[in-house]
């Protein structure tokens, strides 16, 4: 056994990570107690990362699918690059280099991202390379780039210390970012007069935690910005000495936020005129200033502006570039900085440069030896742009690493079209079964986290090594290696393309990723990143550094901007106007409800990973679009009950869940639920709702929002089944009952999800207009174990209704409920507890709702550590008189017992909230 510092794939908290392995396996992770972002810390996503490293789905080798009427095959590395190279050079020689684009991917390394970007920009001379960061952070690169002139987040972890007011805008840090927000648990516990604001449609953890919640109308949040200058500008409490020595552009922004009263904002936002003057008072009173903000802001057709006009809230108060303030834009991806900084999308080049400038392009070629004019003067496609163009048929050949389009973009009806009509896809990836991966016309295997060696750059600008722990499997190799020997092949493939970089110039002679690494810091000479300061051996050595962290600097800037000098070409920051617009996609008679789309506490975006891990499923076990008790009450909709969903673009199935953390006139949907775990009505997932309409500047699509029409299905036959994996990987019994269920009527609500905790299983509920026929039931029930001699089964052809219930060892291991799920609640438990039924063997069959005596079910499960469920915690409350006790000291008392809470810490928002609801019980 021996152990390897890493860092996590997953949010920009970017948390050190140590991994265990026995040389075959990571059989356990922990977290870095020396790193910088999270002192030992993970939170569930984190300290689970060793449970996904299961080989089940791995891409083991290249395929190609020469036509779309043949089946893949294996090939050779050696094959698959040449029939790519031939391709490439081929359609760039017929229809010039923009024929061929590139989608890459946040969760890339920076290496790997220098070396596609390269590719792209130096060899083919094609801007057409963008990111999925493009759907995650380009609203807040062009509202840096538009206010403070560079993008570049000026605070630091530690500013959450220091910090007297911290506004959490658009983000739900407690679960998105969750050891983030246990540093601003410890700030406000050390410093109990810290206010927290929150600014959110939805009543989520982090809005329930706060001083003050703002629960506004979804794209509103530039009105209730404006209102915050107008009441500072009307009251004096703009810092005049710091805008006049350090900033331009006030008098039209004064201008222009006169008419936005607190009252007007007020009217637009939906929220009191109180609060927002609240949240005024407090920015006034207010000595630091900390924002925290993320994809409310950025996913939207006013990012930028959005952006914009809270870092002005920040110049017109000088809360920037002294501890505990400034405008700290929260990273979604892990390397999504990374990204930037290698210039790795459509309109950016190497060392936060701009592909308009002329300067900047002709300093990279030069840097790149590369002929003058290679990169061209405009900016390529960017995400949506990219599949559009796949589509019209102008980009021919779309080459996608490490992220999955066919679920994550917006629209997702439109980009099933761009996956038809591209002439070839290839997807370079680490899983198989990822939608896209289905999709390719040649896949290509790649490494993944626990193998991938480099760096990624967190929130706080902060640079960490990622180790690789194992050996890619089967043929996978490293995303920089493929890119790099593509790049040497097709550079000699082309020949008089690259001549004039000189006869024989290797522009990708990399062999490690240490020599990209410092190609790659070279490039950053004299920029605001400027990290020429950095090597490998100093972040082995020293531990992951911040940026800049010059030639003989020893640490980087923990924070920017301290001397008041911004990188514009006067060292002023300038003030945007950012006028208040209304949303696009807005409401009407037929589409009357604001959809908003967020993440859940215990999943990452397509799930490709998290989703292999029984445990992360516990919390929120199957896809739920959540609406206000009023509008289900409205249209008479019961939880649980499916519901079809319908935006201008698409609709879907799923089920209901009711709450009014959600306000009347909004719903609710997680945006991870992709057509792996929710396949229905021949839907993609939950981006088939979705809006591509995208901010003019920035480009990032409006994935936060969408109007919908929420109506009962009609769907009364239904089933549900779970059953423990056995032998088998659960995910991969997950897919077999996919494709049952995809030979089901379209009107079939599907989902499959997992199950369990020890033991994993699957989960199956099935929702149709009438029953399937008895060969689709005995397919369900051999995949899951529970028919045949093996089962206790009960049938009732005249009521459609079946049951099947195997039992081994006096415990349940599978059930399958058709036609009639009264049982469902206390044999799930009965199957996740692994209680005895020996004495229950009547009623298993019996399909009563009643539970049998002294049973009652776990409810979900609050803390995925202890598996700990809410009925405990309940229970623990009603039992105990702790009446005396202030709500810190119960929380104790109650970790104290059940331990809920003590490890990982995901689930103490919650936690608090059980506290202060038994208080306000007793
Ligand atoms: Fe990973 Fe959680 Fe840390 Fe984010 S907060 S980097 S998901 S451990």
């Amino acid at each position: 056994m021996h152990e390897v510092k890493t860092t996590c794939p997953y949010c920009g908290v970017g948390c050190g990570v140590i991994a265990t392995t026995d040389g075959e396996r990571i059989t356990a992770v922990r977290g870095d107690p020396a790193h910088p972002a999270n002192f030992g810390r993970l939170c569930t996503k984190g300290s689970t990362l060793h449970l996904t490293t299961t080989p089940y789905g791995r891409a083991l080798h290249p395929e190609i699918r020469r036509s779309r009427d043949e089946r893949h095959t294996r090939a050779s590395w050696d094959e698959t690059l040449n029939y790519l190279v031939e391709k490439f050079a081929t359609t760039i020689e017929q229809h010039g280099p923009d024929s061929v684009g590139f989608y890459v991917s946040g969760q890339l390394l920076t290496e790997d991202y220098y070396v596609f970007n390269k590719l792209a920009k130096g060899l083919i001379g094609t801007n057409n390379i963008d990111t999925n960061s493009r759907l995650c952070m380009s609203s807040a690169v062009t509202g840096y780039k538009a206010t403070l002139g560079a993008d570049a987040p000026p605070a630091c972890y530690d500013d959450l210390d220091h910090a007297e007011l911290i506004v959490i805008a658009g983000s739900n840090a407690a679960w998105a970012h969750p050891i983030l927000y246990r540093r601003l648990e410890d700030a406000k516990a050390k410093n109990p007069s810290l206010r927290v604001v929150c600014i959110d449609p939805r009543r989520t953890e982090t809005a329930r935690a706060a001083d003050l919640h703002l629960p506004i109308l979804p794209g509103t949040d530039v009105a209730l910005f404006n209102a915050v200058m107008h009441w500072l500008i009307w009251e004096d409490a703009t810092a005049s000495e710091y805008i006049a020595a350090h900033t331009e552009g006030f008098a039209d922004l004064r201008t222009s936020v006169r008419e936005c009263t607190p009252a007007w904002a007020a009217r637009v936002c939906g929220v009191r005129e109180e609060a927002i003057v609240q949240l005024a008072q407090w920015w006034r009173e207010s000595k630091a200033t900390l924002s925290l903000y993320c994809q409310g802001l950025n996913q939207s057709t006013s990012g930028t502006d959005k952006n914009a006009a809270m870092i002005n809230l920040h110049l017109a108060t000088a809360q920037i570039g002294k501890p505990g303030a400034g405008p700290f834009s929260l990273t979604g991806q892990p390397n999504a900085m990374g990204g930037r900084e290698t210039g790795g999308l459509a309109n950016l080049l190497p060392g936060h440069r701009d592909i308009v400038n002329a300067e900047h392009r002709a300093e990279i070629e030069k840097f790149w030896n590369v002929p003058t004019g290679r990169i061209p003067p405009t900016p390529g496609k960017t995400a949506v742009e990219m599949f559009d163009a796949v589509k019209r048929g102008e980009i021919k050949l779309l080459w996608i690493a490490c992220t999955n389009p066919a679920q994550s973009m917006p629209n997702l009806a439109s980009v099933a079209e761009s996956f038809v009509n591209a002439e070839c896809v290839i997807v370079q990836e680490a899983f198989a079964t990822t939608e896209t991966a289905k999709l390719a016309d040649v896949l290509l295997p790649a490494s993944t986290w626990g193998e991938k060696h480099g760096t990624v750059t967190n929130s706080e600008r902060r640079i960490t090594r990622v180790n690789g722990v194992l050996s890619p499997p089967g043929e996978a190799k490293h995303d920089w290696e493929i890119a790099a020997e593509f790049a040497r092949r097709l550079q000699r493939r082309l020949g008089t393309l690259t001549s004039s970089a000189g006869e024989g110039t290797a522009l990708f002679p990399y062999a490690t990723p240490e020599s990209i690494f410092n190609e790659h810091r070279e490039s950053t000479r004299s920029r605001d990143l400027d990290i020429t300061g950095l090597s490998y051996g100093m972040l082995e050595t020293d531990g992951p550094q911040q940026w800049p962290l010059r030639e003989g600097e020893a640490v980087g800037k923990a924070r920017l901007y301290e001397d008041g000098l911004f990188p514009t070409a006067n060292s002023r920051a300038k003030f945007k106007v950012t006028p208040y617009k209304a949303i696009v996609d807005g409401t009407d008679a037929r589409f009357p409800l604001a959809l908003t789309t967020g993440r859940m506490r215990d999943q990452w975006h397509g799930m490709s990973r998290t989703g292999r891990v029984p445990q992360l499923y516990g919390h929120e076990p199957e896809p739920m679009i959540t609406m206000n008790t009023n509008d289900a009450a409205r249209r008479g909709l019961a939880a649980g009950e499916v519901v079809k969903v319908a935006s201008r673009r698409g609709e879907l199935l799923i089920r209901l869940a009711i709450s009014d953390d959600v306000r009347s006139g909004q719903c609710y949907v997680p945006m991870h639920w992709g057509k792996a775990s929710l396949s229905s009505a021949g839907s993609h997932g939950i981006n088939v709702l979705t809006t591509s309409a995208f901010d003019p500047v920035s480009k990032q699509p409006e994935l936060k929002h969408a109007a919908v029409r929420v109506d009962r299905a009609i769907l009364p036959w239904q089933l549900v089944a779970f059953a423990y994996a056995r032998d088998r990987d659960p995910v991969a019994v997950c897919d077999e009952l996919r494709e049952i269920a995809s030979a089901l009527p379209v009107e079939t609500f599907a989902s499959t999800t997992l199950i369990g905790n020890e033991r994993p299983g699957v989960l199956l509920r099935l929702s149709c207009a009438s029953a399937p026929d008895r060969a689709t039931l005995e397919q369900i029930d051999r995949v899951l174990g529970v028919g045949g001699l093996f089962a206790l089964a009960y049938d009732d052809a005249r009521r459609n209704i079946s049951r099947r219930v195997r039992v081994e060892d006096g415990r349940l291991t599978g059930v399958r409920l058709a036609g009639d799920l009264a049982a469902e609640t206390w044999m799930r438990d009965f199957f996740l507890s692994g209680i005895s039924v020996t004495e229950l063997r009547q009623r298993l069959l019996a399909g009563s709702a009643t539970a049998p005596d002294g049973f009652t079910a776990r409810g979900k499960i609050v803390c995925n550590c202890f598996n700990v469920s809410e009925r405990e915690i309940v229970e623990f409350y009603s039992s105990n008189d702790l009446a005396m006790m202030n709500a810190a000291n119960k929380l104790s008392a109650l970790q104290s017992t059940l331990k809920c809470g003590t490890n990982c810490g995901s689930c103490l928002p919650e936690l608090r909230t059980l506290v202060s609801s038994a208080t306000a019980a007793a």
